[in-house]
């Protein structure tokens, strides 16, 4: 007999409407685990007693989200390569002894990408210069990408071409490099790039008719285009990436494979996306 369940969480504000607690409680299901996850909303005063309560109850684990993801970092003991590279964490693992700070965001985007293409050697257009985009451009570059146009309306465009140039490159397997294009008008993708991706918040629900200033025109079949928003996974840009011929990804790849990673890390289980996606798909359908 054992009633003791492992515990996981999340550590966010406004936390109500984050799905993530069922997607995966789906998979702890799935694979017969007597595991829970806790969708706790904390204010930002009341982080470092969040985080020293999951320590002393013995969590496996926890995420944090929005407005945590780097204030967590000076309750950690250390962190993985490319949350370091980001200054941001949204998975903290313990491992030996000390809790370690991940980032699975970027590293969701890149198995979700992976399942198309190995993007080493790839030339990526991406657009945004927030979190999501931070997470993607520095996964990509350490997974071997060529080139990154960072294409953003304004300074944070220009701060992260140059992180991505500094750090990131020195780090990076091959040779890499990024640059900042000021967005305005309607962007035209150059006609030799492999991956084109929306990393900005242009479509995500309530606002689903907004559409990228984007020339739809300048995207060709042989590109990928790729968009973060999960809610709704049919985006005007993955409507028009399609109609174009282009192979496409939705947001949902990345917010399953987020999760895959973190349960990953948390319990040695590599658990099934496909339950996982399909609990997704089940919430943003109703
Ligand atoms: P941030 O607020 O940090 O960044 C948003 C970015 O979008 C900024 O670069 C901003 O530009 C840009 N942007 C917003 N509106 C416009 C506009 N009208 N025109 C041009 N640029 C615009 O958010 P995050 O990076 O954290 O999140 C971005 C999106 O990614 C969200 O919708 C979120 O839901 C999604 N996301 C999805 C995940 C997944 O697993 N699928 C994981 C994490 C995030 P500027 O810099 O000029 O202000």
């Amino acid at each position: 007999m054992n009633f003791l369940s492992q515990l996981t969480g999340s550590f966010s504000m406004p936390a109500a409407e984050n799905p993530t607690v069922a997607m995966v409680e789906a998979a702890y299901r799935h694979h017969g685990l007597d595991w829970r996850y806790l969708n706790c909303e904390v204010p930002p005063e009341s982080l470092a007693a969040a985080v020293a309560g999951a320590k002393a109850m013995g969590w496996a684990g926890f995420n944090c989200s929005l407005p945590h993801k780097v204030a967590v970092i000076d309750q950690l003991d250390e962190l993985g390569q490319s949350a370091r590279l980001m200054g941001a964490v949204n998975c903290a693992v313990p491992r030996g002894g000390q809790w370690i700070g991940e980032n699975t965001d970027g590293k969701g985007f890149l198995s979700s990408l992976q399942e198309l293409v190995d993007p080493a050697g790839m030339r990526v257009a991406l657009f945004g210069a927030g979190g999501a985009a931070r997470a993607i451009s520095v996964e990509l570059a350490l997974a071997g990408a060529e080139r990154m146009t960072i294409i953003n309306r304004g300074q944070r465009g220009r701060e992260l071409t140059d992180l991505l140039n500094g750090d990131v490159k020195q780090q990076s397997s091959g040779d890499f490099s990024a640059e900042f294009v000021t967005w305005s008008g309607d962007y035209r993708v150059s006609p030799d790039t492999d991956i084109v991706i929306n990393a900005t918040s242009i479509g995500l629900s309530p606002n689903i008719e907004d559409r990228l200033a984007l020339d739809i025109d300048s995207l060709t079949e042989s590109m990928i285009v790729a968009d973060v928003i999960p809610n709704p996974p049919q985006t005007n840009l993955i409507r028009d990436a399609a109609s174009r011929g282009c192979r496409v990804l939705d947001g949902l790849g990345m917010l399953v494979n987020q999760g895959v990673t973190g349960i990953e890390y948390w319990s040695g289980i590599r658990p099934e996306a496909t339950v996982m996606r399909a609990k997704l798909e089940e919430i943003f359908a109703g």
